[in-house]
């Protein structure tokens, strides 16, 4: 029965290939055809090398072909330079409160406005792009600059005889120690006051600009010394403190 089947199967196929006799033998020649030529046409030895040497040194019939290409515009791969140099001061208080009052009616916000007008006036001299702003100044927010250095005074009330000196403190958010040493040492070397580092507060960490202002700038704030024992030097020699900030900001600037 096994064999009877194989039998029929392969006379099916005789059959089917003799009955189309002329395509099978058209198939037939089309390949042997197409393997002739296709045998003629290739090079001895065909490598890829080969075939593209024969394309290049045969130039009958090859013509170089001109496409016009519009240039692509670079894409810059280094980082940006930075900008232009632009300094923030703010001045403390102002426009927002008079800060610390002392028994006699002087304002710290007077007194932080007379030394931040000296610290602008001094970096504009050097044709140093600042902008004085009030203690909620609108443009904080996401301000984009170089520096940022908010200035204000401490306490009229006298505590004891260590109620002197000066302090900084840098924002939590973008390292500004650099900041804060460029200014702590110029304020130092110019007022030789002492840093008050003891009654550094919260209040001054986390400061309210330094959570407005564009992340990725150096901030600090100074308090520029105390209001009653150091009040001559942020009164009346007021040119001294501005200078040691305006320095202490090109230290910085100089470092960048
Ligand atoms: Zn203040």
């Amino acid at each position: 029965m096994a064999y009877g089947t194989r039998q029929a199967g392969t006379s099916v196929w005789v059959k089917v290939l003799t009955r189309n006799f002329p395509i099978v033998l058209f198939l037939i020649l089309a390949m042997v055809g197409m393997t002739a030529v296709y045998w003629f046409f290739s090079p001895a030895d065909s490598s890829a090398d080969d075939m593209f040497a024969a394309v290049t040194t045969y130039d009958g019939l090859t013509a170089p072909i001109y496409k016009n290409v519009p240039e692509k515009p670079v894409v810059q791969r280094l980082a940006q330079s930075p900008g232009p140099t632009r300094v923030a001061i703010i001045v403390g208080h102002r426009n927002s409160d008079s800060g610390a009052v002392c028994d006699d009616g002087l304002t710290e916000v007077e007194v932080n406005a007379d030394i931040a007008e000296r610290v602008y006036a001094q970096l504009t001299a050097q044709g140093i792009h600042t902008d004085l702003l009030d203690e909620f100044d609108p443009h904080l927010t996401n301000y984009y600059g170089t520096a940022l250095i908010s200035i204000h005074a401490d306490s009229c009330v006298y505590y004891n005889d260590l109620a002197t000196g000066f302090k900084i403190a840098g924002s939590s958010f973008t390292d500004s120690s650099q900041l804060s040493i460029c200014v702590e040492s110029a304020y130092r070397d110019a007022t030789q006051m002492f840093y008050h580092e003891n009654t550094i507060t919260p209040h001054m960490t986390d400061y309210h600009a330094f959570r407005e202002i564009a992340l990725g700038v150096p901030a600090i704030i100074i308090e520029t010394g105390f209001m009653n024992l150091d009040r001559q030097m942020i009164t009346t020699q007021a040119d001294v403190p501005a200078a040691g900030i305006a320095n202490g900001i090109l230290c910085f600037l100089d470092k960048q």
